[in-house]
């Protein structure tokens, strides 16, 4: 019955909520991996065996916020802060581009040092630099404005993972100046200014049940994001939810695979989160459906305090020794790394994909 399931969501891309529950409840160990099987072969047929690469410059640990599952909250006071100059942002940018990145993806806390004059001129440089390359933002929440003139400068892509669908769980996540009704509409901005965009929730946040995570799927159906991030919630120890339980690495997976197959084309991270909680995380997301992978790019010196959840992974390492262990890992699965842009198909250059057959493609960048 449950594989029927699998079956039909593999066909038709959609099952009733009461379906999706089945399949997330599902604690039949066999069962993973048939729906994994289903969501490779998705992946296989838009993306063939690449797997895309994304810097990550995690370039301000300053935020304004006091979200309550984050480690660098504006609350906790024991997180050291720092932010990296403009020179260093592109300093980290050259270095990933002689290592074969051409997407940098900037992402920190919302430091108001960051108005729209700097994050232009660091988004115009990137660009100036590296014109092959995509620029995606994960700055949080700002004004549809500001979203606008970033993506004048030359930003292609923006990731805000929504964090969970239902207000009144959203609500217990978040500090009460913070709403789940502008964050929504922030990622309605967002893909109406023309990013590429990416949303995404946590999985195991406290307080989510299975009838959320149906929620989330229903958003993101709605949403259609050309990305998705997700990862399990793992507990930070200077939060309010130091002692919750992390979330699991099996419904993590599950949700990978389901996720893309309901939205085929989509962009998916195998996270460092996953990685975090299990030695095999990422590995077993690229089997589970995920097409992406974002190594570090920030200089070692902060890695360790862009800390959002205790005992984060490749901290210690350099950029060079980090894409080595990404490369190895990946080719460990029977997917490649490749060093292309990796835009979703319906933003790519004509050139970028060229199908052959439904099943085979040559690449030509
Ligand atoms: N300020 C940006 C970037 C946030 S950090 C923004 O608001 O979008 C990126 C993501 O890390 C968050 O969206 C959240 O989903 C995830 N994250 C934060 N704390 C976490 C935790 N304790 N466990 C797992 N993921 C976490």
């Amino acid at each position: 019955m449950i594989y029927k399931l699998a079956d039909k969501l593999a066909e038709t891309g959609n099952l009733t909520d009461s379906e999706f529950l089945s399949i997330l409840d599902c604690r039949e160990p066999e069962f993973s991996g048939y729906i994994a099987e289903k969501a490779r072969a998705v992946r296989e047929k838009f993306y063939g065996k690449d797997v895309y690469l994304r810097g990550l410059i995690e370039f301000t640990n300053i935020c304004k916020n006091n979200c309550k599952y984050c480690g660098i909250r504006c609350g906790n006071k024991n997180a050291e802060r720092y932010r990296l100059t403009e020179e260093e942002i592109f300093e980290c940018s050259d270095t990933g581009y002689g290592l074969g990145f051409r997407t940098f993806v900037l992402q920190g806390g919302e430091d108001p040092y960051f108005t729209d004059e700097r994050m232009i001129s660091i988004v115009r440089g990137l660009k100036e630099r590296h014109p092959d390359c995509a620029v995606t933002l994960s700055i949080g929440e700002r004004e549809k404005e500001s979203y606008q003139k970033l993506f004048d400068a030359g930003a292609d892509r923006y990731l805000l993972r929504h964090e969970t669908a239902d207000k009144a769980h959203y609500e217990t996540l978040h500090p009460k100046e913070m709403s789940f009704e502008h964050r929504i509409q922030c990622l309605k901005n967002l893909k109406e200014i023309g990013f590429q965009v990416g949303a995404g929730m946590m999985i195991g946040s406290p307080g989510q049940t299975t009838k959320n995570l149906v929620e989330d799927l229903r958003f993101l159906q709605e949403l259609k994001p050309e990305m998705v991030g997700i990862g399990p919630f793992i507990p930070h120890h200077d939060t309010e939810f130091a002692d919750c339980a992390s979330g699991s690495v099996e419904m993590t997976l599950r949700l990978l695979s389901v996720i893309r197959l309901i939205l085929p084309e989509v962009l998916l991270p195998a996270t460092t989160a996953l990685g975090t909680l299990d030695p095999q995380g990422r590995e077993k997301g690229i089997l589970a459906g995920a097409n992406v992978v974002m190594p570090n790019l920030s200089p070692s010196g902060v890695r360790k305090k862009y800390l959002l959840y205790d005992n984060k992974i490749c901290t210690g390492d350099e950029a060079a020794e980090c894409i080595r262990c990404m490369s190895k890992r990946v080719a460990g699965t029977g997917y490649q790394v490749v060093h292309s842009r990796g835009d979703h198909i319906r933003f790519a250059p004509k050139t970028q994909y060229t199908f052959v057959s439904k099943m085979d493609r040559i690449i030509l960048t």
